[in-house]
């Protein structure tokens, strides 16, 4: 009986989501520990891209790109720890809000009028923020996120073919390379959870994803460093430290 107890700190699971790891299996503090431990990545691969944009002055979008990364992160680590429907949102909140500053970070170079589309950008994250716990539309959610994943993919695919750097390039493919096998482990996920849940070793697949989904982020926040560098003719380089782990490198022009 007190087992039982013990066995969920959090209470019973009032999300909307429980995915395929059977919850309170390692820690009674932690609902599902794989999914839980598996943010860390994306919150380390974050917090190097922040000090790598801050030390060398980066825009701020840049260091705001990074952050918001950081709190998905830990806004996932919070939902997948509980499975409760607060921390529900703070995994879902900033994940909208990244793809606002993912549009911004797109499209900006382009805007006549400098103040409009972040203030739009601004409250429309705002909105949904305070909207989203309210209505909680589950279908709504996920077609507006593709809705919004989708207005990034012709900007993103427009600065791949005019990026002539090999090595930027590289960055560009490993984006699309690990969102494709993150989905794919996502997918097993959800459709094998049946047979995997009674396998010797649950491979894990949304854990899995996580970590993809980390270095996604990464590579896709430091190719687009690179895109607005060369820009702003700053004369960005990819430089890979310990001979594998890309990030940029750039040499402003002297100030007259
Ligand atoms: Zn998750």
């Amino acid at each position: 009986m007190t087992e039982s107890v013990v066995s969920s700190f959090w209470g019973p699971v009032t999300s909307s989501l429980d995915w395929c790891e059977q919850n309170y299996t390692r820690s009674s503090y932690v609902a599902e520990f794989y999914n839980t431990i598996s943010n860390i990545p994306c919150i380390l691969l974050a917090l190097i891209g922040l000090i790598n944009a801050l030390r060398q002055r980066f825009e701020r979008r840049f260091s705001a790109l990074h952050i918001s990364n950081m709190i998905l992160g830990i806004g996932s680590m919070l939902f997948h720890a509980t499975l409760q429907k607060v921390q529900q949102n703070s995994d879902e909140t900033p994940m909208v809000w990244e793809l606002l500053l993912y549009l911004y970070v797109l499209y900006s170079p382009d805007w006549h009028y400098r103040s409009t589309m972040p203030t739009f950008l601004f409250f429309y994250g705002a909105v949904f923020a305070i909207i989203h716990p309210l209505v909680r539309f589950e279908l709504g959610f996920k077609v507006h996120y593709a809705v919004l994943c989708l207005l990034c993919i012709p900007r993103m695919y427009k600065y791949y073919i005019y990026t002539k750097e090999v090595a930027a390039k590289r960055l560009a493919q490993l984006y699309v390379g690990t969102i494709l096998l993150g989905i794919l482990c996502w997918m097993f996920d959800r459709i094998f959870c049946g047979k995997a849940s009674v396998w010797y070793v649950n491979p894990q697949g949304h854990a899995w994803w996580h970590v993809c989904m980390g270095f996604n982020s990464y590579f896709a926040n430091t190719f687009l460093m690179f895109c607005r560098a060369q820009q702003l003719g700053w004369q960005p380089r990819v430089i890979r430290a310990f001979g594998f782990f890309p990030y940029i490198k750039i040499e402003k022009p002297k100030q007259q």
